[in-house]
């Protein structure tokens, strides 16, 4: 990765790590779901409004790292308006992306969530950036209990 773009990719997760987008409660909404990563103390709630398997509005509530703040941020960009099946290719090509060395990554698909491609590095990291999209898929999936990472 050349160097320009790692700084734009460390600008971007500064970014939305300092000023969250989305970042609020979803009243009434149809899904929501806490999520918490123990090893890093990274707590978020994930809010949604699921109409005819559209994602009308998505939105989080916590507090963490930046890049667990960050990530869902980004993930609330990206998902509003989207198909819940589209939330759930998302969540996939973002686990991949953050988790395989020689994965085939579409970056036209993943936009943005490039930027987190670095803490592929750094295991523990990989942790604080798929809360939000863990908490995602547990919410979508009607789970009644905390996703936690460990
Ligand atoms: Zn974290």
């Amino acid at each position: 990765m050349n160097e320009l773009l790692q700084e734009l990719y460390r600008e971007v997760i500064v970014d939305h790590g300092r000023r969250p987008r989305n970042f609020k409660k979803l009243e009434p909404c149809t899904h929501s779901l806490e999520g918490f990563n123990p090893l890093c103390g990274d707590k978020l709630t994930v809010y949604l409004t699921v109409d005819n398997d559209q994602i009308q509005d998505v939105t989080f509530e916590g507090a963490g790292c930046a890049i667990s703040m960050a990530s869902a941020s980004l993930m609330t960009e990206m998902l509003k308006g989207q198909s819940v099946e589209k939330a759930h290719e998302f969540f996939q090509a973002f686990r991949t992306l953050v988790t395989q060395d020689d994965a085939e990554i579409d970056e036209q698909q993943l936009g943005k969530l490039i930027a987190l491609a670095g803490v592929k590095a750094y295991p523990m990291r990989v942790k604080c950036a798929t809360l939000a999209w863990h908490t995602l898929e547990g919410a979508l999936n009607n789970s009644d209990d905390t996703i936690t990472t460990e």
